[in-house]
């Protein structure tokens, strides 16, 4: 039995109200960086949790309180989500940290099956900078009904 943790962007669960759905059903069905463990065991899925948002230059540290929250519970993996590795500038320095602070999880750096980055990062500008009277949601990229103005 594999026990593993997620950790993912604020501003996608925070501000885009992500649910994780796509996260936790590509956990479920065994997809995308959940593939690699083996089908016939069964995968613990011990705790999620949204990064502590934007650490600022000063206190990159700071996404090591929420890894300690799931890290705690012997987790052998820990999964930075899709979105972090698709969007999270500090991406890099928060992996040298987690590695330093926990070397015996592994990090992976993925969690869905990735979609085209390109797209991606357009919606979530969009879902971020709107001033819609009805603002659409992270369920409205998922489901493909987002609605993001041509330059
Ligand atoms: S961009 Fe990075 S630091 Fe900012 S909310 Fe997302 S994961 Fe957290
Ligand atoms: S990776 Fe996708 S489904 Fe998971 S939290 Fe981020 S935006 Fe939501």
């Amino acid at each position: 039995m594999a026990r593993i943790g997620i950790i993912t962007c604020s501003n996608c669960t925070q501000e885009c109200n992500c649910a994780s759905v796509v996260c936790l059903g590509d956990l479920r069905k065994r997809r995308g960086f959940f593939a690699p463990y083996p089908h016939d065991e069964p995968l613990e899925l011990i705790g999620i949790i949204n990064c502590a948002g934007c650490p600022t230059a000063a206190a990159p540290e700071k996404i090591l309180r929420r890894v300690r929250a799931i890290a705690e519970f012997k987790v052998e993996a820990l999964h930075l989500s899709f979105c972090m590795t698709a969007i999270c500038p500090f991406i890099n320095k928060y992996v040298q940290l987690i590695k330093k602070a926990y070397p015996k999880i592994k990090l992976v750096m993925g969690t869905h099956q990735p979609t085209e980055k390109e797209r991606f990062t357009s919606g979530v500008k969009e879902l971020l900078c709107q001033t819609l009277a009805a603002p659409q949601t992270m369920s409205d990229m998922i489901k493909g009904t987002i609605k993001i103005p041509q330059k």
